[in-house]
Parts: C-alpha cells; sequence; structure tokens
C-alpha cells in the first residue's frame, strides 16, 4: 500500500463513521502523525490531502521542518512536551495538543508575550486516570480553563485524549464519550481566549469509534505511513 492509497482508506472510514454518526465528515480533519517519517513520506501525505501534520519531538520537527517536511500543511505538535523546549517550538506551530500541567501553560503564554506571540493550544486529558500519562484530570478542566483565561499570549481552542491501548476500539468508547461530554460541558463560552473548537482523539486503530463520539480531529501514524520500526 503507498501513502496514498491509506489516505484514501482512512478518509473513506472517516467518512462512513461521519455519515454513521449523521455528523458532515467535512466537519473532520484528518492530523498525519509523522513521527519517525521521513520529510519525503511527510510530503506524500500532504500530496495525499491530509489536513495537518503532527510531530511528537521537537528535535525531529526542527530537523524535518529545516528539510521543508510539512510544506502545504499546517504542522502541529501532539507530543509530550517539555518546559525546557517551548522556546524552541514557538512560532513553528499552530496548535499544541497536549498542554498538560499549569506550568506548561504559564510557560508557553510567557514565551509567547515575549514574542509578541499568541499560541493556540488544547488541554490534554488523563481521561482513564492512568498514571503513567499526564493531563488535567476531567475535574480539573474547568480550573485549568479558569486559570489559562487569564494567561494573555494563549488561546486554548479544545481537549485532547489519548486513552489506553485496547484490545478493541469498542473498548475505548466508555472514554471517548467521557470526552465528549467534557467538551461540551465546558464549551459554553465564558472567557475571550476560549473557544471549543477541537476535540482531537482517534488514533489508527480507534479512529472510526472516536468520530462515532464527536472527534473533529483525529491522529493517524501507522494508518497512513504503516507500522513503526523502533
Ligand atoms: C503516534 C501518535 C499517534 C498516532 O498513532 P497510530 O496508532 O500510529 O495512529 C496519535 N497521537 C499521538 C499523540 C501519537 O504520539
Amino acid at each position: 500500500m503507498t501513502i496514498a492509497e491509506n489516505v484514501a482508506i482512512v478518509r473513506e472510514n472517516m467518512a462512513r463513521a461521519a455519515l454513521a454518526a449523521g455528523r458532515d465528515p467535512r466537519e473532520i480533519l484528518l492530523l498525519a502523525a509523522s513521527k519517525m517519517n521521513d520529510a519525503d513520506r511527510v510530503r506524500q501525505a500532504i500530496r495525499a490531502g491530509v489536513d495537518c501534520c503532527g510531530e511528537n519531538r521537537v528535535q525531529e520537527l526542527l530537523e524535518k521542518q529545516a528539510q521543508g517536511a510539512y510544506e502545504g500543511a499546517p504542522l502541529h505538535f501532539i507530543g509530550h512536551l517539555q518546559k525546557n523546549k517551548v522556546k524552541q517550538l514557538l512560532g513553528r506551530v499552530s496548535l499544541i495538543h497536549g498542554a498538560d500541567s499549569r506550568e506548561l501553560l504559564e510557560t508557553v503564554s510567557r514565551l509567547a508575550a515575549a514574542r509578541g506571540l499568541t499560541q493556540d493550544l488544547l488541554l490534554e486529558v488523563n481521561i482513564a486516570g492512568e498514571a503513567s500519562k499526564s493531563g488535567f484530570s476531567p475535574e480539573e478542566i474547568p480550573e485549568a480553563l479558569a486559570f489559562a483565561a487569564e494567561l494573555p499570549a494563549l488561546r486554548v481552542r479544545g481537549l485532547m485524549a489519548i486513552p489506553p491501548i485496547c484490545a478493541s476500539p469498542e473498548e475505548n468508547r466508555p472514554f471517548f464519550l467521557r470526552m465528549q461530554k467534557l467538551f461540551i460541558d465546558n464549551g459554553e463560552k465564558k472567557y475571550d481566549n476560549i473557544r471549543m473548537d477541537f476535540l482531537s482523539m482517534g488514533m489508527s486503530g480507534d479512529y472510526t469509534e472516536a468520530i462515532a463520539c464527536g472527534a473533529n480531529l483525529i491522529r493517524v501514524g501507522s494508518g497512513i505511513f504503516g507500522p513503526r520500526h523502533y
């Protein structure tokens, strides 16, 4: 399978899942999670029509960006962002998916302000309460939004989650439904710099399930590029 063929298949599955849920397929964005794929393969995915690309590591992003890998598509950061890497990342990505602590929010806003930028980001929710994962608990989200609302140089654009790796996608349905409820419950506009536009969830193994539960930004890696070889 070529990358273009894989993208076409993912698009078909997305459309089918959206229509089955009574949704317009055009409201769902396909992000190519391009970690460990070189600039040429990323370009193939962009040519095949993915909506955006996402990288997990700042160093890899910088290298591939210098090679022109992402030209023609918006670039997002989807990995765990360390505070000491924020400076290198700012100005390079249109969306940071995994803002997972108050300290990180504060750091992003402070450094963005110093650069005269406003950074868009999503709050990461540790939806299954896993010790191994970072993110806000569902209960902390209203407070995290209130905290973010006080920070001048960032805009919260929604929520993201990485549910556990499960044997079957159906097992993640309760987590996706909980995210959907959190997204809706916190979507009422209360703050100038917070807009619940994006619900980022669903990966290669479970994106149709995520779409059934309201995801409008799915992150697909191996389903586009094939298996990763670590
Ligand atoms: C790698 C990655 C993905 C894509 O994973 P696949 O299972 O290969 O689709 C999605 N989201 C995040 C945060 C990732 O790190």
